[in-house]
């Protein structure tokens, strides 16, 4: 079986009816980008940034560091597009700052996470929007901004970007002006007001982790409720189906990142409702990708109607079903 996975490493990933989808890898790590490249992937689709910051240290780092991990990462995909995404920190990734002053938030899953810590550092913001900025250089990137809900925080983020661009331009530092700006689509507000983020941005990824556990408002980390972190309850569905439609509408290219993509069981659910570019950890392209040879999109688009439909468990689970045999 193994093997027989192996063989599908280089072939085209298109759907039966000749439908091309585009498979990209989630990376943690700099050194990851290489293993990316040999298993065949069309680019990074979801490039962790936070954990250049979690290395057990105590200190940020800098510009400089920062841009040699970002450019290292750009290098080694030789040509092929790196979503970077800017630093996702709190709740269940906190920041290991030695004299962090930083009080424990009560609920930190609803705190100052991700670009609300960002905007509210925004020096550090600047710092990091200069070293991806730079590496752009190098490469096609695409900079994407984690757990963003209001009007506001996009202007504001807007406003951040065009200030590190001047920045560099003062200090002399190149950068693409073919750089893309996306949102992740992870708070059920984002989903719901999509059309907010498609006059704004580029591209859009749909963050399942966090779409699933604020939408049904079961803490990701904790283990007492795991049993009700439901990827298939109709209103996540609902949102993704919804946040698909819209941007396909509007023309604007969106990818889901989270764990779902790499799900084999969700392949047939996410390509039926019109996903066409998935990004996953390594382990899981091939297996994801072997549903996706054996998938029949028009057949798919109507199966999924009848799984959208469906709200009484016996009737979604049918549904369902009958998707999985199609
Ligand atoms: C997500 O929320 O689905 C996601 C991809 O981001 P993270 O898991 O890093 O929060
Ligand atoms: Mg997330």
């Amino acid at each position: 079986e193994q093997r027989k996975l192996q063989r599908l490493k280089f072939s085209p990933t298109q759907t039966l009816d000749g439908t091309p989808i585009g498979l990209y890898a989630n990376i943690e790590l700099p050194e990851d980008a290489a293993a990316a490249l040999a298993a065949g992937v069309v680019g990074i689709g979801l490039f962790r940034t936070e954990f250049l910051y979690m290395r057990n240290r105590y200190d940020l780092p800098g510009e400089e560091e920062q841009f040699e991990a970002y450019r290292q990462v750009v290098e080694a995909m030789k040509g092929l597009p790196v979503t970077i995404r800017t630093i996702d920190v709190g709740a269940d990734k906190p920041l290991d700052l030695r004299d962090g002053d930083t009080e424990v938030a009560v609920n930190p899953a609803l705190g100052l996470r991700a670009i609300r810590w960002s905007l509210s550092e925004p020096q550090m913001f600047l710092t990091q929007l200069r070293a991806i900025l730079r590496a752009s250089a190098f490469g096609p990137v695409k900079l994407l901004i984690p757990m963003l809900a209001h009007a506001q925080e996009i202007a504001q983020t807007l406003d951040l970007l065009k200030q590190a661009k001047r920045q560099c331009d003062d200090a002399g530092m190149v950068y693409s002006s073919e750089l893309k700006l996306g949102a992740m689509i992870e708070i059920p507000a984002a989903a719901l007001a999509v059309q907010l983020f498609l006059k704004h941005f580029d591209f859009l990824s749909i963050g399942t982790n966090d779409l699933i556990q604020y939408t049904l408002a079961i803490d990701r980390s904790d283990s007492a409720v795991a049993h009700l972190y439901d990827p298939l309850h109709p209103a996540v569905l609902h949102l993704i189906a919804h946040t698909l439609r819209q941007a396909k509408q509007a023309g604007v290219s969106v990818s889901v990142c989270g764990e779902m993509a790499g799900d084999p069981v969700f392949t047939r659910l996410l390509l039926g409702m019109g996903l066409t570019e998935f990004s996953t950890h390594l382990s899981q392209l091939l297996v994801v990708k072997q549903e996706i040879l054996r998938a029949h999109l028009p057949t798919l688009e109507m199966s999924v109607k009848e799984v959208l439909a469906a709200y009484e468990p016996a009737e979604l689970q049918a549904a369902l079903h009958r998707l999985a045999q199609v």
